[in-house]
Formats: C-alpha cells, structure tokens, sequence
C-alpha cells in the first residue's frame, strides 16, 4: 500500500469529508434530519452525533490537523472549552479580546474563579501568569485592537508548565494558523465567521490533538455539547461545509485587499491610526474625531455594510464600542472593518469617500 500523498490546503478544503466514492454515490454529504436512530450503534440519539457533523468535523480536523467536533455557534465552543477549568480555578487572559469571551470570563470570576489579564503582546507576563494557573486563553490577532501574540513562546510555556492552552483561531482561519501545531491543546473557531463565510449560519467549532491527551479533551467537550445541548442543526453544518469549500479563494482575496486597503489607508488625513496586524483579512482603523465621526463613516458608506460580525464575502465595518460589553481598553473613535470579497477599487473608493464625510 503506497502511503497517502499529503495534499495542499486548497485540496482538503474542497475535498475533505466527501462520502466514500462509489458508483451512485452523491459526491455531498447527504443532511440527515432524524432525532433518533436505529439501536445498537453508538449513536442513537442526535444530539449525541449526526453524519452531517460528521462530513463537517473531519474537514475541520484534517485542516488543523487535529480531532473537531462542532458546536451551535462560537460561544457554545468557547463555553465547552472555558468548562474544561475546575470551578475557582485560574485562568490567564488577554485583556482585549472577543466581547462574548470577555462575559463569560466576567461570569468565572463571579463563581468564584480567577482571571489573571494582560495586554496581548506582554508576552512575558503571560508567561510570569502561568504559574499555577488551569488554563490560558490566547487569540491572536486580537479582536478588535489587532494586536498580535507571540503564540509560539506562549504556548512553549504553557506545555512545559502543564497549564492548558485554549487559541480562538477564528480570525487567521486554518490557513493562517494551525496551534495545534504550535502546541495548542484545543482550538476553537466561530465557524458563523470565514469558515461558513456567507453571514448565513452560527457555527462553532473545537479541535484538539490526535494523541491520548486530545482524546481526553476531546471526550470532554464532546460530553459537554451533548449534556449542555449546544447543538448544531444538520442544515446549517451543512451550509458551513458548503463555504469551507471556497474558503481558500476567498481569503486569498480578501487578505490580499485587506494589506492593498491597510497600505493605501495609512496616513489618511481622517484617521488617526491604522492597526493591521500584517496579514489577514481585518484591520481597523481610528477615525479622527471622537465616537460620533466614526458612526458617521459608518453610516456614510454604501458598499460597506454597517453591520456587525466578520468573515462574510461582503465587506462589513463597525464601530465596536458601540456593543456594551466591548471593553473601554477599545477606543471610542474604532471602526473594524472586515474586508470581503468585492472589487477592491469599489472597497477603496467607498470607504474614502466615507472617511472625508467626517474631514
Ligand atoms: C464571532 C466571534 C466569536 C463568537 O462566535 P459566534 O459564532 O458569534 O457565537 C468568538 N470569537 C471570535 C474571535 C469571533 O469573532
């Protein structure tokens, strides 16, 4: 038997997790919509399994090369994964990072749990924090402040100390950055964003590692999402399958006008500040003045939409304190903008004429 060649990204992404090929075979996983099963197998109950999960999780876990399982949206994956720390124990945080993580970390330490925060690039206190923490929370860049975390030093630490290690990788996507590679016990993606990438479904995910400690993690979330019952419906696994399928052009061009827009931005006379974290397709910008110049930027563009998430193919910009739990560590006057997949001459031209509403 010759071994299995080891295809590009741009390969697994369009075929992994396909049925077996047999004549008559659909080259799609079907969507299975059953509650129950037939006994005697080991899954008889759907929110325990479903074979449209399964299509989906094996894509992922080929991609990160790891074991996924999916869960109804990021944060029923960030929960699963918060939930792998024992009631008042410690965890180790970035102080800027995704606004619904920032909550429930708020919610840890009302049960009575720790949270030890620093800003993202204070890689050596993240390190000093690790000393008898349960796990650390990395993301990299950062959501919305872009600011990018020595992932590799931190991870290193983490292992060599025993102290789990969560990366939210919604924003590199596989393509990106692969933790487990890094040394990450467990990733977790909010699929709703470039994995699904068409602003349609919530999807979350959660891969960990192949080996004996990623199969007790895993065993763990997996209990988690059926006991808790954050589950996915097939449909929409279905439809998250249907864009990872594309994944690989569209965020080829989105990063690629991402860093067009971030070159042609920087010392625009009604910014402030551009904070591109060098690659990726998001960046974000200060606008000059205060909150009210950048909601009318916002509100000024018409290619753009005004809305909040990320990851879609249409180009999307908010200003992120306008979400009240966003923290104050996110200035005021802070668009994000989330680049898509349309002409980067219209992205450009919009948001220019946009910015100079507010000159
Ligand atoms: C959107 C987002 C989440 C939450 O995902 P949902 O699918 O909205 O639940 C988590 N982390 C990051 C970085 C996100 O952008």
């Amino acid at each position: 038997m010759s071994e299995t060649p080891a295809f590009h990204v741009d390969t697994i992404l369009v075929s992994a997790g396909r049925p077996a090929h047999v004549p008559g075979g659909p080259v799609n996983p079907p969507v299975v919509l059953s509650s129950t099963y037939i006994p005697d197998a080991a899954v008889n109950y759907a929110r325990v399994g479903n074979p449209t999960w399964d299509a989906f999780e094996a894509a992922i876990g080929e991609l990160e090369g790891g074991r996924a399982l999916v869960h109804a949206s990021g944060m029923g994956a960030i929960a699963a994964a918060l939930a792998l720390v024992p009631p008042g124990g410690t965890i180790v945080a970035p102080d800027t990072t995704y606004n619904g993580t920032v909550l429930l970390l708020e919610d840890f330490e009302k049960a009575g749990g720790t949270v030890r925060r620093r800003h993202a690039t204070d890689t050596e206190g993240f390190v000093a924090d690790l000393a008898g923490a349960d796990l650390v929370w990395l993301e990299s860049p950062t959501n919305p402040l872009m600011d990018v975390m020595d992932l590799p030093a931190v991870l290193d630490a983490a292992r060599s100390q025993g102290v789990l290690s969560v990366v939210d990788n919604t924003l590199p996507t596989p393509l990106g950055c692969r933790p487990l590679s890094l040394g990450a016990d467990v990733v977790v993606h909010s699929a709703t964003k470039y994995i699904a990438g068409h602003s349609d479904v919530l999807l979350g995910v959660t891969v960990v590692a192949s080996d004996e400690r990623g199969s007790e993690l895993g065993t763990r979330l997996h209990r988690h999402r059926t006991l808790h019952g954050a589950i996915a419906g097939p449909m929409e696994v279905y439809l998250g399958l249907r864009g990872l399928r594309t994944l690989g052009v569209r965020y080829e061009r989105a990063c690629a006008s991402a860093a067009e827009l971030a070159a042609r931005l920087e010392g625009h006379p009604a910014l402030e500040r551009v904070r591109y974290p060098g690659s990726g397709a998001m960046l974000s910008i200060d606008v000059a003045g205060d909150a009210d110049a950048a909601e009318r930027v916002c509100a000024a563009t018409r290619v753009w939409l005004h809305s909040t998430s990320l990851g879609g193919v249409e180009s999307q910009l908010e200003r992120r304190r306008r979400q009240p739990a966003e923290p104050a560590t996110v200035p005021p006057n802070l668009v994000r903008l989330s680049v898509g997949i349309e002409h980067v001459e219209d992205l450009w031209t919009d948001l220019d004429r946009a910015l100079r509403t507010v000159l």
